[in-house]
């Protein structure tokens, strides 16, 4: 072999044309319809921003806008109006290399009773602990919302966005995007288990059982 299967090409045109795929991905998926939903990656000392308002298929790598920590546009085009949750993930979490915000119709169903799902199901633990947490409601692209999923995150790989969607985290993108797809199939299982009365909750200990597990094998090896 002579080169590792493994090495990651970090450079920002490549980040970009990764963000084209990943926002066509999560259209086919039904992850995301339309203009909904938008990805951050964290590239240099700032980040890309897929742009407000553009269908997946429309995306080009040059249509990713490129920003600063201090919220200043470096590049061409109107960031998401949710650059500020990106943004913010980023700062306040070296752990993070990609951000994926989906409108999911199961994390968008059970949003709306504004509630943290509990350990319903082992696999919540791919969010990184025994709960995903629903961060409180406040107007799209405020920073009154982004503050409120800051702290929802805290410990966590993803967490529900009150009366709105989900937040999911990687350290690149692929494995941003297999977060968001365990947390909408951990979303539909829950509702689904839901309509037959109050499931059965997973113990701290059992939780934890799983966590220390899921430590030793990596992420995506659980997913
Ligand atoms: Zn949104």
């Amino acid at each position: 072999m002579t080169r590792k299967s493994t090495t990651r090409d970090t450079t920002e045109q490549s980040l970009r044309k990764a963000m084209v795929v990943t926002a066509r991905q999560l259209d086919a998926r039904g992850l995301n319809r339309g203009t909904s939903g938008n990805i951050g990656v964290r590239v240099g000392r700032g980040l890309l921003v897929t742009p407000s308002g553009v269908n997946p298929m429309s995306l080009k790598p040059s249509s990713m806008v490129l920003m600063d920590t201090d919220g200043q546009n470096l590049g061409r085009g109107v960031p998401s109006s949710e650059w500020r949750i990106h943004r913010d993930i980023f700062v306040a979490r070296a752990d993070v290399g990609a951000v994926v915000h989906t409108h999911s119709t199961f994390a968008a169903t059970l949003c709306v009773h504004r509630k943290s799902i509990p350990a319903f199901h082992y696999m919540i633990a791919v969010a990184g602990g025994d709960s995903i947490r629903c961060a409180p409601y406040a107007l799209f692209g405020t920073q009154a919302l982004s503050d409120g999923v800051i702290k929802a995150l805290k410990d966590r790989r993803a967490c529900l966005m009150a009366n709105h969607g989900l937040v999911a985290l990687g350290s690149d993108l692929s494995q941003a995007v297999a977060v968001a797809i365990e947390v909408e199939s951990l979303c539909e299982m829950y509702w689904r288990a839901l309509q037959l009365g109050e499931p059965h909750i997973l113990g701290k200990s059992e939780m934890d059982e799983v966590i220390e597990r899921f430590k030793h094998y990596g992420q995506h090896r659980a997913l």
